[in-house]
């Protein structure tokens, strides 16, 4: 489809929030041509914005105006979005003003303008694999994420010859508002930030650019400071669910094996998913003397502790309770303990959601011990479902997401020829795993992707009960409810 790109991509300029007008259309040409190259544009795929700066930056290529890498590509995409994009200040304050008529009318406008200016990489996002299992542990969701690029093995060798600035200091830091971006760093000119207070403290809040699930927002502390899962962070939850009630919020746990991979700045995940540990029955009520506080085990592989209650500051209460004593317990017979050679083992991984009135904060306990079998961790994935997870059970997975890399699609591929008896380069990893379900099953060319994705659910569902300190199960149990007595 024919598409006059230049003028198509003005008109979208000028209807969109950006600070242009039909009066700035000529100048806002001649800053694409200083971008692009002087002279007709390529022609677009179709009138979407995404085709029309595409065909901008083919034709930047074609005239030599910026070399056909990844990241060129990439950095100029950004540039020619961001004249779509209002400044943060106009941005902020189109945001607060909808948040009067309703949080959510706030936080739709927000997300469908960071999803036109492509700073949410729609595409890429569609790319990947999404399906839903009933395991043992419930249903669980599985997902292989296709979306991130795959890194450019020259734009690494070249970003090691660039002198290192260190700036912006990391991916979360507010310094990221507009960065151009470089060989090996994100271009950030299309990206913005919405200012929220906190406990008196300026907060960010943005959407991922590679979300794992609807409307992925990140908070992160203006201060660049480490990761700490503490009353502060419990209030700083529950505050992000009160000014937010149709998102969830939840942090990573502040210690390595058993957290995200950013511990080094303060940061929470939030948006609007109701993932499968927030559906999963209540086991038992459990006190926690706090009135006005409800506790109750949830039936999660995981050990979920779920707080529910009118009043955030009873939650943080028991919550703080809960923390403290977590911190400082150890039973032996079940593996737990709180340190060794005065090294922490324990922390919380903490999620805040609302449910009518209530608020409610789960609270899943973790411990990072590695020992001599169990050298990656003991709470962690083992060794024998490692071939489908290695990776750290972080926030999202807690709550019954599997977020799995890329490699497994074309893996789980070669294992679907393999159980087909088709010539295959199944990879070896995945050969008596392969070989369980050969003989469980009668597999045919109709049911085998619903064999493979049911075994794949079954194993994330263990990889969850690795990850859980008290197993569901009797000796599990009753060590739980010796920690549980022990809190009042
Ligand atoms: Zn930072």
């Amino acid at each position: 489809m024919a598409q006059d790109t230049l003028n198509t991509f003005l008109d979208a300029i000028v209807a969109s929030p950006s600070p242009y007008t039909a009066l700035d259309r000529q100048y806002v040409a001649n800053r694409i041509y200083a971008l692009v190259g002087d002279g007709t544009p390529q022609d677009a795929a179709s009138p979407d914005p995404i085709d029309l700066v595409a065909a901008l930056v083919a034709t930047a290529i074609a005239h030599g105006k910026i070399n056909d890498t990844p990241s060129e590509r990439e950095i100029l995409d950004a540039q020619l979005m961001d004249l779509m994009t209002p400044l943060p200040s106009a941005l902020n304050r189109g945001f607060w003003d909808r948040y009067q008529i309703s949080p959510s009318t706030a936080t739709d406008w927000f997300y469908q303008l960071s999803r036109a200016n492509n700073y949410i990489k729609t595409r890429n996002i569609a790319r990947n694999v999404v399906f839903d299992a009933d395991t043992a542990a419930g249903q669980l969701e599985i997902t292989i994420n296709l979306s991130k690029p795959e890194k450019d093995p020259k734009a690494i060798a070249a970003a090691r010859n660039q002198p290192k600035t260190g700036y912006p200091l990391d991916q979360l830091c507010m310094t990221n508002e507009g960065y151009l971006g470089r060989l090996g760093y994100p271009a950030r000119s299309n990206h913005r930030i919405v200012r929220v207070m906190l406990g008196g403290e300026t907060w960010g809040f943005q959407y991922s650019p590679y979300a794992y699930f609807t409307e992925h927002a990140i908070f992160l502390s203006q201060e660049h400071r480490p990761m700490k899962v503490d009353q502060h962070a419990f209030t700083n939850l529950l505050e992000i669910v009160r000014q937010f009630p149709t998102y969830f919020v939840g942090s990573n746990a502040d210690l390595p094996i058993v957290g995200g991979s950013m511990l080094s700045h303060d940061h929470y995940q939030g948006g609007k998913h109701t993932f499968p540990m927030m559906k999963a029955p209540l086991d038992r009520e459990f006190d926690v003397d706090v009135p006005g506080v409800t506790a109750d085990v949830v039936q999660w592989p995981m050990t979920d502790l779920r707080l529910r209650g009118q009043h955030p500051e009873d939650l943080v209460n028991a919550a703080v309770n809960i923390m403290d004593h977590w911190v400082d317990y150890s039973d032996d017979s079940v593996d737990v303990r709180a340190y060794t050679d005065g090294t922490r083992h324990h922390t919380i991984t903490p999620i805040a959601y609302r449910d009518g009135q209530d608020f409610v904060l789960d609270l899943v306990l973790r411990d990072n011990q590695t020992s001599a079998q169990y050298p990656d961790g003991i709470f962690h994935p083992h060794q024998d479902v490692q071939h489908i997870k290695k990776e750290n059970i972080g926030l999202i997975e807690v709550m019954g997401r599997a977020i799995l890399p890329a490699r497994l699609k074309t893996e789980m591929a070669e294992v679907t020829k393999y159980l087909l008896d088709q010539p295959n380069q199944m990879a070896e990893i995945h050969r008596a795993w392969a070989d369980q379900l050969k003989q469980a099953h009668q597999i045919t060319a109709e049911n085998v992707t619903g064999i493979v994705h049911q075994a794949m659910g079954d194993v994330f569902a263990r990889v969850l009960a690795d990850a859980g300190v008290f197993k569901r199960d009797q000796t599990g149990q009753a060590a739980l409810d010796r920690f549980l007595r022990d809190l009042i």
